[in-house]
């Protein structure tokens, strides 16, 4: 790896995700890589999910501030193969998830294979309360503050809490 590309990488891991104040783009896995091609910054991404209206905030934001160091031109392409998975969110994510009050998501389910349609069925999950660690706890509604958290309830302490679905 090159100094700049070095450079664009400790940058470009300081994007957080607008949803969640202190998580960045390096503790959720979505930042895959720096490189330097042709005096071109070359970073790349992987969303969480297509359509995660995040996304496009954080893109402006890791275009603007790679600018800013003086790293243009820059370029960010994104990488959809392998798809990202929850079980790239870092430990560093994982306990700044917990911190924030959401449960971090547990590990990834097998990809279903691509010839069997996939069940919308949820199979059930040990959800721990991020407060009180209590498992303990039940969904309330599927779609939490976001589409990618659930909302969940802990029977122990009583409190609501979201919890990041596994992908
Ligand atoms: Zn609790």
């Amino acid at each position: 790896m090159t100094d700049r590309a070095a450079l664009a990488w400790n940058v470009a891991a300081g994007v957080v995700d607008p949803e969640i104040a202190d998580l960045t783009i390096a503790d959720l896995g979505i930042l895959r890589g720096t490189d330097e091609r042709d005096g071109t910054v070359v970073v790349t991404v992987t969303p969480t999910f297509s359509g995660c209206p995040a996304m496009t905030e954080m893109r402006r934001d890791l275009m603007r501030r790679l600018s800013g160091a003086g790293l243009g031109p820059v370029e960010i392409r994104t990488a959809l193969s392998p798809p990202w998975t929850s079980d790239w969110i870092t430990a560093e994510g994982r306990a700044k998830l917990a911190a924030a009050g959401i449960s971090p998501p547990g590990p990834a389910p097998d990809p279903a294979p691509e010839s069997v349609p996939v069940a919308l069925v949820a199979t059930p999950r040990r959800v721990a309360c991020p407060r009180c660690g209590s498992g303990d706890t039940a969904e309330l509604s599927h779609f939490g503050a976001t589409a990618c958290r659930s909302l969940y309830r802990c029977r122990a302490c009583r409190e609501p809490f979201e919890h990041m679905r596994e992908i």
